[in-house]
């Protein structure tokens, strides 16, 4: 079969310590997971988890020394940095609950191939202004470059990370700095929660939220951030 023209590439990122790479499906984010951030965005602590997408291809994979170039997007003046942990789900998810769907708590761990340190960009004006007229998101959350990743590290690497620092600076000024303890939703439960909504595969990411400090950045701000156990990573928007 010939398409009708060159296909746009998959989507790939590099795993620490082979030549292999991890070849990315979907991307969701989970929304207000620490109760320090929920607070300022003006929301409930508690409230079920709630889900966003990005698409795959906005991506930017993210490693070895010095800051990778992003483009600053258009169409905001408010562009804001969210430090995240995420979560790689491997070949094994396909085999737990219905085929990835209604994946139970005590299981959900087995999905995981690894973990990466994610930012999750955000043209706050935009997702603000989609909030007020309740209209979605995507064009605050999902546009081009909009998510930053580094080197995915297996769960043999690095376990499952429940506990530990996870920071960001903005020109060597702290930001953000949460405890992955703080999180409302855990992994296991963000994976069982977004199970009953659809099927997940292997290639899925999961971004599962912020703790608090986000600030707005401009041009030529050097943005880097990590997760204690999974390294760090740099930007600078270009
Ligand atoms: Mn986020």
């Amino acid at each position: 079969m010939s398409h009708a023209f060159t296909p746009a590439p998959l989507v790939t990122l590099p795993i620490e310590g082979g030549d292999q790479q991890f070849p990315v499906r979907r991307v969701y984010c989970v929304g207000r997971n620490y109760a320090d951030h929920a607070k300022e965005m003006g929301a409930d602590t508690r409230e079920p988890p709630f889900f966003f997408s990005k698409p795959a291809d906005a991506l930017v994979p993210v490693s070895g020394a010095g800051a990778a170039p992003v483009a600053y997007p258009p169409a905001t003046s408010n562009l804001q940095h969210e430090v995240e942990l995420v979560v790689a789900l491997g070949p094994q998810v396909g085999e737990l609950g219905d085929g990835g769907l209604n994946i139970p708590v005590g299981q959900a761990l087995e999905a995981v191939f690894g973990y990466a340190v994610g930012f999750d960009l955000t043209r706050r004006d935009l997702q603000q202004r989609a909030k007020e007229k309740a209209h979605p998101w995507d064009m605050g959350k999902g546009f081009d470059q909009s998510g930053p990743i580094g080197t995915i590290l297996t769960v043999e690497q690095c376990g499952h990370p429940e506990q530990g620092s996870i920071w960001l600076e903005v020109n060597g000024e702290r930001r953000q700095a949460g405890d992955l303890a703080q999180m409302s939703w855990k992994v296991a439960e963000v994976i069982a929660n977004l199970s009953t909504y659809l099927r997940l595969a292997p290639g899925d990411l999961i971004f599962t939220g912020t703790p608090a400090g986000v600030s707005t950045v401009v041009q030529g701000d050097t943005l880097e951030g990590g997760v204690d156990g999974l390294g760090q990573i740099a930007i600078r928007l270009v």
